[in-house]
């Protein structure tokens, strides 16, 4: 394993950790995140460069804003970390095959749902829909052993799920059983189940 192809894809991970942390904070809200500058929640002023830089800017600022001294919540770093780790780890397990795209786009899927769960405890269905295409046509290029494996994930994930919402009364929601049919997609029968444990 090329110890220079793997920091290269942890300093992308906390890259993309820091988009994540966008999207999955304004998704729910409907706000955009493609071309708007970020700014502080609190105080609402736009943020410089070096504000904006992954798991440094939060340690050099001492997790307050500069301008309104407001907590910047742990999150952001930790989702950083998480995505560039994971990232990392993904091609140190994988290397430079198809199904590595499969895993950066796993990781970037739950990250981005890690931020919109723990904020407004929500899944939000743009971003499996967002997702779901990229997935399927992932289990055409590098199919499953058996084949077949992924589309009964799916419809396990989803009705195992399915049956703790109807028993359980607000235990899981129904975010959570969307969730878990896409992951059946992604990792077959026996994976889904694992994953469910
Ligand atoms: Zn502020």
């Amino acid at each position: 394993m090329d110890t220079m192809i793997t920091i290269f894809f942890f300093v992308f991970g906390i890259t993309f950790g820091s988009f994540f942390n966008v999207v999955g904070l304004r998704l729910p809200k409907n706000e955009t995140f493609a071309n708007d500058r970020s700014y502080c929640p609190s105080c609402k002023k736009q943020l410089q460069w070096y504000e904006l830089i992954p798991v440094f800017s939060f340690l050099f600022q001492g997790g307050k804003c500069r301008n309104c001294k407001a907590n910047i919540s742990f999150i952001y770093p930790v989702v950083e970390l998480f995505t560039g780790f994971l990232f990392a780890f993904s091609y140190f397990r994988i290397g430079l095959q198809t199904e590595l795209i499969t895993a950066i786009l796993l990781v970037s899927m739950l990250n981005i749902i890690l931020v919109s769960d723990i904020t407004y405890m929500l899944i939000p269905n743009k971003v499996l829909l967002f997702f779901l295409p990229f997935f399927l046509i992932m289990r055409m290029v590098h199919p499953l052993d058996p084949w077949w494996s992924p589309i009964i994930g799916s419809i396990v994930g989803f009705g195992i799920i399915a049956i703790i919402i109807l028993f359980s009364r607000g235990g899981m929601g129904a975010g959570d059983m969307k969730l878990f049919g896409v992951l059946g997609i992604i990792l077959g029968t026996q994976k889904v189940l694992l994953a469910f444990f």
